[in-house]
């Protein structure tokens, strides 16, 4: 049978709806969200009105049950119009994936129906001031207390941290256990001892909330455990290959608007008596941009298409986060030149592009993690 890449016709109607939604809700409201570092709560109960966000949780708990093709789609949309906005959003899929991967019945009726029962939002943690890349080397503290867990430590850089209802923390038993000390659990946002610090004020998808989650002896009852020790760090990193190809489909969404935007003002911007589109140079910038758009799609679709089989797909969700992350930061880069000085003014929509872009090559797994993730799987397959 020949290789396909036609999408269905509900994924074509699902594009259509995320698309509209991105034209009619996002992207007016996106450059004033940057500008004043706003989520706008109103866009978000629009997007969750129409199956938007979270849309991963199961038909079981009152979700969509989309597959990671569907979801890739409605993030590479939304990323068109604000990757700022369309990140918080997709954080309740982040949030939600390690319950769906491992939470009981109980857990998942309680807390992926909360998703989707109200639009609220969600967040995961593993980041630490002292542990990002290195997630083994987290130091936040779980004890046991009889029959329940006692949290100590504190998160940082979490998406969402200071909206959401609940979220996914992993601690470990003992620092010097590296990853197989680390368990996961779920906390309820008013939990007494969890409090959110300070609020980042970033360099792009400022729209996005990121804040420190506080854990001063924070009691976590035992029926919200998520992963036992020596389970916590296998479910983060399996999170992880679930969810970077979303960052590849942000990356798509960022430089199709990108492509958009330059190719429109190449035709019009006139330099030596002609459109700027009619220098080669120009027309190079464009033709790379286009590539790479393909490119990191087609890396996308083959990590989602995995996932959907059940296959393992760590490796080639690497190559979609890093290969999309890299090149949206070159595309937007470029089309920041493409616009010249122009480019580096806030009235014009492609600084933001670049300043959003920035951050995919940090997020979940930095470029160079991919890289090593990646360099491992080739070293390990060689002779
Ligand atoms: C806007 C934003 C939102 C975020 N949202 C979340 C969230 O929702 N949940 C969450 O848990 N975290 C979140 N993070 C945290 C993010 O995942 C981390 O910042 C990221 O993993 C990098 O960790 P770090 O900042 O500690 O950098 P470090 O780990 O200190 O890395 C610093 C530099 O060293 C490089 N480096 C590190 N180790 C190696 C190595 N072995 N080999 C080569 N190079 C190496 C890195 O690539 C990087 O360039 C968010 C961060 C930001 C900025």
């Amino acid at each position: 049978m020949p290789l396909s890449f036609d999408l269905t016709e509900e994924q074509k109607a699902l594009v259509e709806t995320a698309r509209g939604f991105t034209r009619d809700r996002i992207i007016p409201v996106a450059a004033k969200c940057d500008h004043d570092s706003k989520f706008p709560e109103d866009v978000y109960r629009a997007a969750w009105e129409l199956g938007l966000v979270g849309p991963i949780v199961p038909e079981a708990y009152g979700g969509v049950g989309a597959c990671e093709l569907d979801h890739t789609l409605i993030v590479e949309e939304m990323a068109y119009g604000c990757s700022g906005i369309q990140t918080s959003i997709t954080a309740n899929s982040l949030a939600a994936t390690p319950v769906i991967l491992a939470g009981n019945d109980e857990q998942k009726k309680k807390y992926l129906g909360m998703l989707t029962s109200e639009p609220v939002f969600a967040a995961y943690a593993t980041t630490e001031p002292a542990a990002g890349s290195d997630v083994a080397g987290m130091q936040t503290r779980v004890t046991k207390h009889g029959d329940d867990y006692v949290l100590d430590g504190q998160k940082c850089f979490i998406t969402n941290a200071s909206w959401a209802r609940w979220y996914v923390i992993f601690a470990t038993v003992d620092p010097a256990k590296k990853h197989r000390g680390i368990m996961g659990f779920i906390v309820d946002r008013d939990t007494p001892g969890l409090s959110i610090g300070k609020k980042e004020d970033k360099m792009g998808q400022r729209a996005s909330d990121t804040a420190t989650i506080i854990l001063e002896d924070v009691k976590v009852p035992k029926k919200n455990l998520l992963a036992d020790e020596g389970h916590g760090f296998k479910l983060a990193m399996q999170t992880f290959d679930r969810t970077r190809p979303d960052i590849g489909a942000m990356a798509v969404g960022v430089m199709r608007r990108a492509l958009d935007e330059c190719t429109r003002y190449a035709l019009e911007r006139k330099t030596f008596g002609v459109p700027i589109a009619q220098h080669q140079a120009i027309q190079f910038m464009l033709a790379d941009m286009a590539m790479k758009i393909e490119a990191t799609k087609l890396l996308v679709q083959k990590a989602a298409w995995m996932l959907d089989e059940g296959a393992p797909s760590s490796i080639v969700s690497a190559y979609a986060k890093a290969f999309g992350a890299d090149s949206a930061m070159q595309v937007t880069t470029d089309a920041v030149q493409i616009f010249g000085g122009n480019g580096y003014m806030r009235d014009y929509p492609v600084e933001k592009l670049m300043r959003d872009a920035k951050i995919l090559q940090i997020y979940e797994g930095t470029s160079q993690i991919q890289r090593i993730v990646i360099a491992r799987n080739v070293m390990a397959s060689s002779g």
